[in-house]
């Protein structure tokens, strides 16, 4: 076993002429095969030199396996409103996220969980969200002349929002913060222009135009890209959009 740069490094001598570097599937075990006579020295100045390129494999496997499973810890990233940010994590006795330049600092207990990093961070996103329709809504009801009765946000995997068009009341997905305020405006528009065409027909089509003519691009912006969810909560989020 060798130790480089922190990467620990397993040593397979063999009957063989030439050194071989692998990184291996699933979770990126780096193992040296080499001629049975090397000396460990050569053998660690050869590894050496492939640092960099051992780690640009090892990142791999980490983003593959983030993406299944989020843990809110440091060297994930969060989207927020469109952008990335990396996320830092430091301990102290009050849950916060602060934003600063790229970075997403999100102080919680040492003892915490993943799944209480998690909901705090959901929290988070729901104010974020909050704020923002409080501020478009009434934009966009008063472009349509058309009026929810009431709105909430809800976590969804499958949907960036819902309309119930008996009781007029709009539902929208937390996890439109993660994406640029103009699908948020657009989903609200969606669902706001249900309450005067329930079905997805030509006419809910020529309202959507006469008030944003670019909803179509918005739309495929909204949908190009997975949900940046929880590992066990991502949906089928291609489908059944609005
Ligand atoms: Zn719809």
């Amino acid at each position: 076993m060798l130790n480089i740069s922190g990467i620990s490094i397993e040593v397979c001598k063999k009957p063989i002429k030439n050194m071989h570097l692998y990184v291996k599937p699933p979770d990126g075990k780096v193992t040296v095969s080499a001629p049975l006579a090397m000396r460990d020295e050569t053998i660690a100045r050869f590894v050496r030199t492939k640092v960099s390129w051992i780690k640009k494999q090892l990142a791999k496997f980490d983003g593959q396996a983030r993406q299944s499973e989020r843990e809110y810890v440091s060297g994930e990233t969060l989207y927020i409103w469109g952008k990335q940010y990396y996320l830092q994590t430091e301990y102290g006795n009050r849950n916060s996220l602060a934003l600063s330049g790229n970075k997403a600092i999100l102080t919680v207990r040492k003892e915490s969980t993943a799944i209480q990093r998690e909901n705090f961070v959901r929290e988070w996103y729901r104010e974020l969200l909050k704020t923002e329709i409080t501020r478009m809504l009434p934009k966009w009801e008063k472009i349509t002349c058309l009026k929810a009765a009431g709105w909430q946000t809800k976590y969804m995997t499958t949907r960036w929002g819902t309309c119930n068009t008996k009781t007029g009341k709009i539902w929208l997905n937390l996890q439109l913060a993660k994406k640029t305020p103009e699908c948020l405006e657009y989903v609200i528009l969606h669902e706001l222009v249900h309450l005067a065409e329930k079905k997805h027909n030509e006419r809910f089509v020529s309202l959507m135009d006469k008030y944003m003519p670019m909803w179509r691009e918005v739309k495929s912006r909204l949908n190009s890209q997975m949900l940046d969810a929880a590992g066990s909560h991502a949906g089928n989020q291609r489908r059944g959009l609005p």
